[in-house]
């Protein structure tokens, strides 16, 4: 899709042929069709869930650069958080809302019939495709409406707890919410000798420890500006140094990136100690620095918040420059200042 990239993580083929091996050695290779045509079916319909989240997110000029499908589900990265908790609840909406017009569309034009009692449903091999399809699309709008992170509902909670309370505490409650209920599944899975019940429940905790500490460190991240982790004492090199010159400063310094620095003093390009290494084993020790760096680097101010910083990070790895108001560079930032930066300013 247009903007957004849609990758499947190495561990959905992995179920997939796992599905495969054991319908067949059950019930035949028709049996083993049957099943992976099914969780083929079952994926698609993560994938429009997650799609209704980057339709809406879009909406609110929000991009989402990839979604990455996991066995037990999707993931919609997006670009940043809608901070208005309105637009939150109704980006965490859209996902379920595409599973609850999918089951009424199965429901009402194929005629499926409605299931209350779902999981009975599910493990009943007498359902057909369309009445099974139904009932996981069911499934998936109970699921991720359980009211706790990284839950779709958790999102609806924080952003309803954020209208009373600061986001980071409620992010934090919405957090040991889903902890809670993590346990509770992986009890479930336990005693009810259920094992994807128990891989459900690890990976519930996990992500939501994640959430809850990415929510600290994006409203500290906001706080912040710039300059706080700037990089202002450096070895520069110039465009016209040669690669065994730069290879000589990664001897001479602790540096893991180098500034380009042209004779008016303007960044041109960053220099990483990788590409000076590569260069070196290549035997490339007479080029220039200017064919071997990394540019155009983007340029943030002094005062442009951390958290843009973080973004404008992410489409250059080596670092961002940062200028005063006339657009005189003064200094740079690494992804490991940041999280320096992040290790120092903790109170
Ligand atoms: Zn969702």
């Amino acid at each position: 899709m247009r903007g957004t990239d849609i990758r499947i993580h190495l561990t959905f083929f992995l179920l997939l042929a796992w599905v495969l091996l054991s319908a067949w050695s059950a019930g035949g290779p028709a049996a083993a069709f049957g099943n992976v045509v099914f969780i083929l079916a079952l994926f698609a319909c993560v994938v429009l869930h997650e799609l209704g989240h980057v339709f809406m997110a879009r909406r609110f000029g929000i991009k989402t650069p990839d979604i990455t499908l996991l066995p037990i589900g999707g993931l919609a990265r997006l670009e940043r958080m809608p901070e208005d908790p309105k637009q939150e609840i109704l980006v965490a909406l859209a996902g379920p809302a595409v599973n609850v017009v999918i089951w009424a569309v199965l429901t009402i034009v194929l005629g499926a019939s409605v299931q209350l009692n779902v999981l009975d449903a599910i493990a009943s091999p007498s359902q057909s495709f369309v009445q099974q399809l139904a009932t996981v699309n069911l499934i998936l709008v109970l699921f991720n409406m359980i009211p706790a992170f990284p839950m779709d509902g958790g999102r609806v909670f924080r952003a309803v707890m954020a209208i009373y309370t600061d986001r980071v505490r409620a992010t934090r409650i919405a957090a040991r919410a889903g902890q809670a209920m993590a346990f509770l599944f992986g009890f479930l899975g336990l005693f009810g000798g259920n094992p994807l019940l128990v891989l459900v429940g690890v990976f519930i905790f996990f992500a939501a420890g994640a959430e809850s500490s990415d929510a600290a460190m994006r409203t500290r991240a906001h706080q912040a500006r710039a300059r706080d982790a700037m990089i202002t004492a450096y070895e520069a090199l110039t465009p016209d140094d040669t690669m065994d010159s730069a290879a000589q400063a990664v001897l001479r310094t602790t540096q893991a990136e180098f500034p380009v620095l042209d004779t008016d003093g303007r960044l041109q390009g960053i220099l990483t100690r990788h590409s000076i290494i590569a260069a070196i084993e290549a035997d490339h020790r007479a080029e220039r620095v200017a064919g071997h760096m990394t540019r155009p680097i983007p340029t943030v101010h002094l005062a442009t918040p951390m958290d843009e910083v973080l973004t404008a990070m992410q489409d250059s790895p080596p670092g961002v420059a940062v200028t005063d108001s006339s657009g005189a560079f003064l200094g740079y930032i690494t992804r490991e200042n940041i999280g320096e930066w992040f290790i120092l300013s903790r109170q």
